[in-house]
């Protein structure tokens, strides 16, 4: 049952009325808790909401609900009657609605006689949002349409420039819908029209005149640093304030997590959880939204109770099931969560054969990885990868979505490098090289492992997770006291944050050198069939094209590109000379 409560006491226009306001109608969510205290009412959904739930309110917008009992819709009624008198305040029941569901609807005169207020329609409307038990329909979405229209007829776009039509279709038109954007995934129809107004809008200036589109509207969406006009793209924008609903879900406590996570998530963590036919349109929204969310996110650990241990993402940039398949196989509890894992020791986990061979290696490989990690006494997290705070923003993850490529003033672009190293840098930064899980989704049937070590070859495996590229950067670590780099995208941005702008320079050009080398000698193995390779053969190749490359950077800066080449040789040397060819450094046979 919906409520409007008029204002009556509080005097209209005065400033503080509006508080007055909500601090009487704070009110009534006491009396109810007081009369559900002495059982006189109950709340609904007692099973996902603690006590049941009673009242939902916003300022003068409120609903209550309560079970279906006479007895206790003739005490609510009381109740709301002392409310209007201790209050001074007026319930407005002719402009209440009233819903019935399940065996209430057999009774909703009755009900309707006892609060003297109409049966409701849905969908109603509640904070401005369509409120139905059902997906909201296209229709539903008619009003948001009608505005857009509404607003491009009341600005004559003819009478405008370029520019001031942009502004228009960013500032107004865009936000004209986000509300309703930030609560449910928007159908593909009802997006293309909206696009389809905005767009005429852009082109047209107004409905009459017919005017030729000279580039596409997905690329004016792009952000301007990448040739487009930086308009809002409706479909990103939908995903990012989605998201914000699943980073809230995990990171914050409230009541609407607490009935979600009941409804929804059970035993599961929301890496776990899928759709299911029957999910409610708000829920279906955020599960198909997940995966683009995931991409974004690691783990925090914390207790441990959240994250499972083999196919979360905590430890490395995969997860264990897919860095340890053949573990992951054979191991008897597949969704154990991390704490369970940690609770004995050795590791309380037990596999269905004995680990031999490869298995056992593995094994050893991984609790030599897990050997150091330390469980704390708090909740686990999801940390937000693209801030420094960890805090989810709608602003980083619209960037992250439409930033697919590499903005034509990157200073790929401006390094002294051949062009087709600079094209091989733009391939990795989009993700788009051809590695060998690249290789799988386009329908490519061979194995799928690295030939440096066992583990499943992706870019980000391949040039900076794989023992082979780990010992490389560690050295170059060691030699010119730079961090290692953490993902080809950090190379350009965080990577040499502090480095004097020269050394940078240099250190980019080293760094292509790097993975033009590693990618080199892993086409080496995979073509060529060449035999035993070592990172100390992978290392003489980027110092071989560092100076190669050297002539055609400006003359006074190739001394010291070449002496950094020969440190980085000499050091490779000693540690090989002094650790002897070690396992990992070596590259197996194909
Ligand atoms: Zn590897």
């Amino acid at each position: 049952m919906a409520i409007t409560s008029r204002r009556k006491g509080v005097r209209q226009g005065d400033p503080l009325s509006p508080l007055l306001f909500n601090i009487i109608v704070d009110m009534l969510a006491i009396l109810i808790c007081r009369a559900k205290e002495n059982g006189q009412i109950s709340g609904v959904v007692p099973h996902l909401v603690d006590d049941g739930h009673s009242v939902l309110q916003h300022a003068d917008d409120t609903i209550i609900f309560m079970e279906n009992n006479f007895d206790q819709a003739v005490n609510m009624n009381l109740l709301l009657c002392a409310f209007e008198q201790l209050s001074g305040l007026e319930i407005n029941f002719h402009k209440s609605q009233l819903f019935c569901f399940g065996e209430a609807k057999n009774q909703q005169c009755i009900y309707s006689q006892i609060f003297g207020c109409g049966m409701g329609t849905f969908p109603f409307r509640y904070l401005g949002i369509p409120m139905h038990f059902r997906r909201i329909k296209n229709d539903n979405w008619k009003e948001v349409e009608e505005r857009f229209q509404k607003k491009l007829c009341a600005w004559k776009g003819k009478m405008l420039s370029v520019e001031w039509r942009l502004v228009l279709i960013n500032s107004v038109l865009s936000n004209l819908s986000m509300y309703m954007f930030s609560f449910f995934e928007v159908p593909r129809e009802v997006l293309k029209k909206l696009d389809f107004y905005r767009s005429r809008f852009f082109w047209q200036c107004d409905e009459h005149k017919k005017k030729y589109r000279l580039t596409k509207w997905s690329i004016l969406c792009s952000p301007k640093d990448q040739g487009g006009l930086g308009i809002l793209n409706l479909d990103v924008q939908n995903k990012c304030l989605l998201s914000k609903w699943l980073f809230r879900l995990i990171n914050e406590d409230g009541v609407w997590q607490q009935l979600l996570r009941r409804k929804y998530l059970r035993h599961k963590t929301i890496t776990q959880v899928e759709y299911m036919p029957g999910d409610s349109h708000f829920w279906s929204g955020l599960m198909n939204i997940k995966p683009d969310f995931l991409r974004l996110v690691r783990f925090q650990l914390g207790n441990g109770a959240q994250i499972r241990f083999w196919e979360d993402t905590w430890l490395g940039n995969m997860s264990f099931k897919r860095q340890y398949p053949g573990l992951y196989n054979i191991v008897r509890k597949k969704s154990a969560s991390v704490s369970t894992v940690f609770r004995s020791n050795p590791l309380n986990v037990a596999f269905r054969r004995s680990l031999v061979d490869n298995n056992l290696s593995q094994w050893q490989q991984l609790v030599a990885r897990v050997v150091d990690v330390q469980l704390h006494d708090r909740d686990d997290r999801f940390i937000w990868s693209l801030h420094q705070n960890g805090m989810f923003t709608v602003r980083s993850m619209y960037r992250a979505l439409t930033t697919n490529e590499v903005p034509h003033h990157h200073v790929i672009w401006k390094l002294k490098i051949p062009l087709k190293i600079k094209v091989f840098m733009w391939y990795l930064l989009k993700g788009v090289t051809l590695t060998k899980d690249n290789l799988a989704r386009r329908r490519w049937k061979g194995s799928v492992r690295c030939c440096f070590c066992n583990l499943d070859e992706t870019i980000q495996h391949l040039f900076f997770d794989c023992p082979n590229a780990k010992f490389i950067w560690r050295l170059v670590q060691v030699v010119f006291n730079l961090p290692m780099p953490l993902n080809v995208n950090d190379i350009f941005t965080n990577w040499l944050n502090g480095v004097n702008k020269k050394l940078r320079y240099q250190a980019w050009v080293g760094a292509c050198a790097t993975l033009w080398a590693i990618w080199l000698s892993r086409n080496d193995v995979v073509f060529n069939k060449a035999q035993v390779f070592s990172s100390l053969q992978v290392i003489f190749r980027v110092t071989h094209w560092i100076r190669f490359w050297a002539l055609l950077q400006k003359e006074e800066g190739r001394p010291p590109i070449m002496s950094g080449c020969l440190a980085l040789e000499v050091a490779a040397m000693e540690c090989f000379a002094s650790n002897g060819w070690l396992f990992s450094n070596r590259i197996a046979h194909v």
